[in-house]
């Protein structure tokens, strides 16, 4: 399927239209962003172990009832996916506490919590992505009650379904950020991506830190990091 129109260039991924209108291609560039987009950089080789390793988790998934927008890998860099009606939301589950929710709760950083601590965040860089709960998101409209229960039922279940993944090897999944969009006006699909960009994964012997904090923290090593967790997972990434 080729790429034909862009028609969002977010702060790492691109989508295209395509010749048939219910799918588009997301192309995963080398753009790193940190902060709301106040900290960028092109990270060589990030779109790719990216777009391969989204496809592996995504894959996964699916084989473990997750519905996700993920068709194909088409090449190195992009993928084709369902086009979706985005809810305007994040989704994020803890296990143990680190980021914002430290600075918000003055909490010590990788304090195991006492069960998965799930909260929602408005999208928009703007306004910082603002921690947000149900009552903002039935008064808003941004979705309806039903779609609340299911993408709060979808995001646990994927953190049980990646814990154990990722725990397997030697990896402890700290936090992570999903979303979820409507395919014909009412199933609930994963969309965006599953990569260390979007999560908190530490090696469970060391406390390395092997995800998107590389960057925010200037560690240095980010894609080789990253090239690390998907070895670790047996993936088979290719390069161009
Ligand atoms: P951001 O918007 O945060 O800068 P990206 O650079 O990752 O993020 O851009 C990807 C955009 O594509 C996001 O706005 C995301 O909500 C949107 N998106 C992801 N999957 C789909 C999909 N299947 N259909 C439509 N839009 C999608
Ligand atoms: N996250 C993300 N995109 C965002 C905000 C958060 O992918 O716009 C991920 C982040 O990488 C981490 C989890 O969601 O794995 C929780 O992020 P947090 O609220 O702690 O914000 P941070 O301090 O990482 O900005």
């Amino acid at each position: 399927m080729e790429k034909l129109k862009e028609i969002t260039s977010g702060k790492a991924k691109s989508l295209y239209t395509t010749s048939d209108d219910r799918y588009l291609v997301m192309n995963f560039r080398d753009d790193t962003s940190a902060f709301d987009g106040k900290k960028k950089e092109a990270l060589l080789g990030k779109g790719a172990v990216n777009n391969q390793f989204n496809a592996f988790i995504l894959e996964h998934l699916d084989s473990e009832g997750v519905n996700t927008h993920h068709i194909e890998v088409l090449n190195t860099t992009d993928s084709l996916v369902h086009k979706l009606q985005m809810f305007p939301i994040e989704c994020v589950i803890r296990n143990r506490a680190s980021g914002s929710i430290c600075r918000r709760l003055g909490t010590e950083d990788g304090l195991i919590l006492e069960s998965p601590l799930f909260e929602f965040f408005l999208k928009d860089d703007d306004l910082g992505d603002p921690l947000i709960n149900d009552e903002h998101i039935l008064s808003f409209g941004w979705a309806k009650e039903e779609h609340i229960t299911e993408m709060k039922k979808l995001t646990y279940k994927i953190n049980e379904i990646l814990s154990k993944l990722f725990l397997d090897s030697g990896l402890i999944l700290v936090d992570f950020k999903v979303e979820f969009g409507l395919l014909g006006g009412e199933k609930i699909i994963l969309a965006d991506e599953f990569t260390p960009d979007g999560c908190r994964l530490w090696d469970v012997k060391t406390g390395k830190k092997m995800d998107k904090d590389r960057f925010r923290e200037g560690l240095g090593d980010v894609v080789e990091s990253y090239h690390q967790v998907a070895d670790r997972l047996g993936m088979n990434i290719k390069l161009d």
